[in-house]
């Protein structure tokens, strides 16, 4: 399939929309955000990244009639059984404060004696046309959580995940170097490749 001329982003997120749609610059697209087009925005009830992804691309590609690009990401700690999970924003409460929402994956993981560390980040992108069709993209990273918060640098969860492979967490990497191997970089490589 080839890339659309205009696309969606199903996103009331400035700076997802901005991060998208450097990511889609060179593929020639011209990107329209959610919010631009008045687009509602709906709630996310559903119990998987991909649901979630799926559920916003869709709402946005039949309102606005143009095919629409959603995500849905979050941290998994295995010894947690996935959680934070799909509600990874929603541990950081209503002031968005990810210190909370990292005190607590560590002192839940923290609590269970001789815990394997073992995390990953996940990323689901959903492609949706007007017509209802949707196509779903999956990306991962593995690591391990790790205590102190380390590095300043990304947002979220970054200054406690520490990518295979490497010594540093993702708070303490270079933006160019974590947007090289992050979950985001591996679906957005199955989209361009959906699209070439
Ligand atoms: P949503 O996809 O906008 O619902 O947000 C998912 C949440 O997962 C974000 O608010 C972050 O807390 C977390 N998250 C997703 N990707 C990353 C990442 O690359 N680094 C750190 N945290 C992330």
């Amino acid at each position: 399939m080839k890339p659309p001329p205009r696309l969606v982003i199903a996103s009331h997120n400035a700076g997802k929309v901005k991060e998208i749609g450097d990511l889609l610059g060179p593929l020639n697209i011209a990107v329209l955000s959610a919010a631009s087009l008045n687009l509602a925005e709906p709630e996310e009830t559903e119990p998987t990244f991909l649901g979630n992804a799926a559920l916003k691309a869709h709402a946005a590609a039949l309102a606005s009639g143009l095919p629409a690009l959603a995500d849905d990401s979050g941290l998994e700690v295995l010894a947690l059984a996935g959680a934070p999970g799909v509600v990874s924003a929603r541990w950081a409460g209503p002031t968005k404060d990810f210190n909370i929402a990292m005190q607590r994956v560590w002192a839940e993981f923290f609590a269970q004696k001789d815990a394997d560390p073992a995390a990953r980040f996940v990323c689901v992108l959903a492609l949706a046309q007007p017509n209802g069709d949707v196509a779903t993209f999956e990306g991962e990273v593995k690591g391990k959580i790790v205590w102190p918060m380390r590095g300043n640098r990304g947002f979220g969860y970054d200054p406690i995940f520490m990518p295979e492979g490497y010594t540093i967490t993702f708070g303490e990497m270079e933006p160019h170097q974590k947007h090289l191997i992050s979950h985001r970089a591996a679906a957005f490589a199955k989209l361009v490749q959906f699209w070439s």
